[in-house]
C-alpha cells in the first residue's frame, strides 16, 4: 500500500523476470511514483525513444506524451517502461521485433503473441498491473489471450491515436490490457475521450465501470457457426463448448449463427491494412526521424535507409500496399476490399439487431513454439476472428477461459458499435 513501492517492485520485477521473457524494450529506472504501468513501444511517452521495434527508427526521442499518455500520468501513473512488439505492429507472434521475441510467460519456448505480445507477457508475469497496446487487426485481443490476460479493443474513435504511430489508421485503436475486466474499464474511464489532436475520435460520455459487478438482464449471444470451421484447434473448440454452458447457466440464451462474411475478413484486412501502411510509412525516409544511412544522393540515401531500417514483414507490407494503391490495380484491389469491408460490417450490425454479442475464440489456436509458423499465408489467418471487429469499427475484448494443456485460452466478446460498457460488463460477469 506504500505508493513509493509500487514502482520500486515493479522493476524488480522486470529486472528479474525480463532477462528471459524480454517484454521490454526500454525501462524507466527514473520512473516517478505512482501506479505502474507498461506502454507499446509505439506510443510516445515524453523523454523517452519510441522505437516500434523497428531499426529505422533508431535513435528517436519522443517530444511529446500521446494523448492517452498525457491522462495516464495525470491520474498518478507511472511508465516503468516500453513494451516489446512485432515492427511497427506488424504481426501477431512479437516475433517480427528488432530487440528479439517476446516469450510467453506460461512457456518460454513460446510466443506471446502480437503485436503487443511485450505488453500482454508484462501483465501475465507480474512485471506491471496494466498496460497499454494497440489493436489494427487483433493486436490486443491476441497476445492477450495467448498469455491468459484481459485485452480490450474499444469502438473506434473513443481513444485518441494522437502520439500513436500510426499503421493503418482507419483500423488502429489503443486499449488497455490488464489481469481483469474490471482494471480494463477502470484505465478506459481514463484514456477515453474526444481529443482534438485525433479529429476521428468521437464526444460520447460513457461510464465504462457502469456494469462492472452488476447483474446483468438475460443476454441473447451469438456464436459465429464459423468458430467450429477446420482450422479452429479440437482444444479451443471445446473451451467454447464449456464457455456455452458456462453463459447458459447464467440464464443467458444461446445460438450457433452463421456469419459467413468472416471469411472473407482476412482477405480484405490484407489489403486495407498495407495499403494505409504504404503511405504511412512513407515518412521513415531518413529526413524526419532516426536512422540515416548517408549516400551520394537524396535517392540512394532513402533506398539504404529504408532498405536498411525496415525488416522483412514491413517491407512486404509495404510492397503489397504500394501495388493496391497504384493506378491499374486500385479498382481491383483497394476499392473493393472497401466494399467487402463494408459487407462484412453491414452483416455484424445485422446481426447484432437480433442479438447483443457476438462470441468466438479470439485466436483459432493456442500460443505457437517460437520460429514454428513461417508461411505468411499461414500466419495471416490466425487473425479471422479478431480481424472483423477492426473492420467494422466494433468494441471487443477477449476473456481468459481455461487452458489447453498449460496454454490459456480466449474467448472473444464483440458487441455494437458505443456498446463498449456492455461488452465489459459481460465480460466481467462470466470472468
Ligand atoms: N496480426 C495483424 C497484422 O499482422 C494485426 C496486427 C495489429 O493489430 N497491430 O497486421
Amino acid at each position: 500500500d506504500n505508493p513509493d513501492l509500487l514502482v520500486k517492485t515493479s522493476l524488480e520485477v522486470i529486472e528479474k523476470e525480463d532477462k528471459v521473457l524480454n517484454a521490454f524494450i526500454s525501462v524507466n529506472k527514473e520512473a516517478p511514483r505512482g501506479v505502474p504501468i507498461g506502454i507499446k513501444d509505439n506510443i510516445n511517452v515524453q523523454g523517452i525513444e519510441t522505437t516500434c521495434a523497428s531499426k529505422i527508427l533508431k535513435g528517436y526521442v519522443a517530444t511529446y506524451d500521446a494523448t492517452v499518455v498525457k491522462k495516464l500520468k495525470s491520474t498518478g501513473f507511472s511508465v516503468v517502461g516500453k513494451t516489446n512488439l512485432d515492427e511497427f505492429a506488424m504481426g501477431a507472434s512479437t516475433e517480427y521485433s528488432s530487440f528479439g521475441p517476446t516469450r510467453n510467460p506460461h512457456d518460454i519456448e513460446r510466443v506471446a503473441g502480437g503485436s503487443s505480445g511485450g505488453s500482454a507477457a508484462a501483465v501475465a508475469a507480474g512485471e506491471v498491473v496494466a498496460a497499454l497496446g494497440s489493436d489494427t487487426g487483433g493486436s490486443i485481443r491476441q497476445p492477450a489471450a495467448f498469455c491468459g490476460v484481459v485485452g480490450f479493443k474499444p469502438s473506434y474513435g473513443l481513444v485518441s491515436r494522437y502520439g500513436l504511430v500510426a499503421f493503418a489508421s482507419s483500423l488502429d485503436q489503443i486499449g488497455p490490457i490488464t489481469k481483469t475486466v474490471e482494471d480494463s474499464a477502470i484505465l478506459m474511464n481514463i484514456i477515453a475521450g474526444k481529443d482534438e489532436n485525433d479529429s476521428t475520435t468521437v464526444e460520447r460520455q460513457i461510464d465504462f465501470t457502469q456494469f462492472i459487478g452488476k447483474e446483468l438482464p438475460r443476454m441473447k449471444i451469438a456464436v459465429a457457426k464459423q468458430s467450429f470451421d477446420e482450422g479452429v484447434e479440437e482444444g479451443v473448440k471445446q473451451k467454447l463448448e464449456e464457455f456455452v454452458r458456462f453463459v447458459e447457466n447464467f440464464g443467458h440464451s444461446v445460438e450457433l449463427v452463421d456469419i459467413d462474411e468472416i471469411k472473407y475478413s482476412v482477405a480484405t484486412y490484407y489489403i486495407i491494412a498495407p495499403s494505409e501502411v504504404s503511405s504511412n510509412l512513407s515518412r521513415f525516409d531518413g529526413v524526419k526521424y532516426g536512422l540515416r544511412i548517408s549516400a551520394e544522393g537524396l535517392r540512394e540515401m532513402y533506398e539504404k535507409t529504408r532498405g536498411i531500417g525496415f525488416g522483412d514483414e514491413v517491407k512486404r507490407r509495404i510492397l503489397i500496399g504500394t501495388f493496391t494503391l497504384s493506378a491499374a490495380y486500385y479498382d481491383a484491389y483497394f476499392e473493393k476490399a472497401q466494399k467487402v469491408r463494408r459487407k462484412i460490417a453491414m452483416k455484424l450490425n445485422n446481426v447484432f439487431e437480433q442479438y447483443d454479442f457476438i462470441v468466438t475464440p479470439t485466436s483459432p489456436i493456442v500460443a505457437f513454439k517460437i520460429g514454428s509458423v513461417s508461411d505468411p499465408l499461414v500466419y495471416y489467418m490466425m487473425d479471422i476472428f479478431t480481424i472483423p471487429a477492426n473492420l467494422a469499427g466494433l468494441p471487443a475484448i477477449s476473456v481468459p477461459f481455461g487452458k489447453v494443456g498449460h496454454l490459456p485460452v480466449g474467448i472473444q466478446i464483440m458487441g455494437p458499435r458505443f456498446s463498449d460498457a456492455k461488452v465489459l460488463g459481460f465480460a466481467d460477469q462470466i470472468e
